[in-house]
């Protein structure tokens, strides 16, 4: 079954230039799909209309087995990781983890425990007590993956989120993100994954599908593989 659905969506933004036109996908459940292109293709458009960001001028968004087109962003059972980080500043590693649990009103222990399961899957542990600016780049980012985490959401969402990092470092966080990928599906939680990116060999090392945008359309959907032979 497709855990999200594109169905001719559209978006004219309000000075009325057209950045996507009338696009079909389907993204089975589970699935890594990567979305790439160059700059201004709209990969970030389609990310932040599925996220609730931007609203959706023409179509139909699914996610499961609901139309979302109107329901707001916290309604889609979907977490975001985003390239600046987005780390609250004040708060240690820990609290960065468990503020949006916290909110949600899940019980303590509850929290507790989901904030320790992240923070081993992304050998967090010894980081917990730090503060944002005590962290590395890599490491900031892994709080940005693991406060998506604990959400369990069915859905992540990442937007260019190692474009910020130095080369040795994208390359080990493509290794991580894609390892926990598998892990969660060997523990029973798939977790669909959109991930966009504006880097070929991020996208042909991450993708299980890939999805090749130019000028707000789709170009191309298929696996590294089937890329790499007819590109
Ligand atoms: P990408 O993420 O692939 O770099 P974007 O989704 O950011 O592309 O942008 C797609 C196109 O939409 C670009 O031509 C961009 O200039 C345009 N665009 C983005 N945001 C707005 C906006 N708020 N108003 C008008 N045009 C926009
Ligand atoms: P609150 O922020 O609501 O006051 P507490 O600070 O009392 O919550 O912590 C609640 C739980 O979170 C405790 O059981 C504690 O084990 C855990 N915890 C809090 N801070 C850390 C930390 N830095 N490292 C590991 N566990 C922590």
């Amino acid at each position: 079954m497709a855990q999200l659905s594109l169905k001719k969506i559209e978006k004219i933004y309000p000075n009325g230039f057209k950045a996507v036109h009338g696009i079909d996908l389907d993204i089975r459940d589970g699935e890594f799909m990567v979305f790439v292109g160059p700059s201004g293709c709209a990969k970030s458009t389609v990310l932040r209309m599925i996220a609730g960001l931007e609203t959706i001028s023409g179509g139909e968004l699914h996610i499961g087995r609901k139309v979302v087109n109107n329901l707001a962003p916290k309604q889609r059972g979907i977490a975001m990781v985003f390239q600046n980080y987005a780390l609250y500043p004040h708060m240690k590693v820990y609290d960065n983890l468990a503020f949006g649990l916290k909110l949600s009103g899940l019980k303590k222990g509850e929290v507790d425990a989901r904030v320790k399961e992240a923070a081993r899957l992304l050998e967090l542990e010894k980081l917990l007590d730090r503060y944002p600016k005590q962290l590395t780049g890599g490491q900031a980012q892994r709080v940005a993956v693991g406060r998506a985490i604990v959400k369990k959401p069915e859905v992540f969402l990442f937007d260019e989120p190692l474009s910020n990092l130095d080369a040795k470092l994208r390359a080990s966080m493509r290794v991580r993100i894609t390892e926990l990928h598998s892990t969660l599906r060997e523990k029973g939680h798939p977790s669909t994954v959109v991930y966009v990116t504006h880097d070929q060999t991020e996208a042909m090392t991450m993708g299980e599908r890939i999805c090749v945008l130019k000028e707000g359309t789709i170009q191309q959907v298929d696996s590294p593989t089937a890329l790499y032979e007819r590109p």
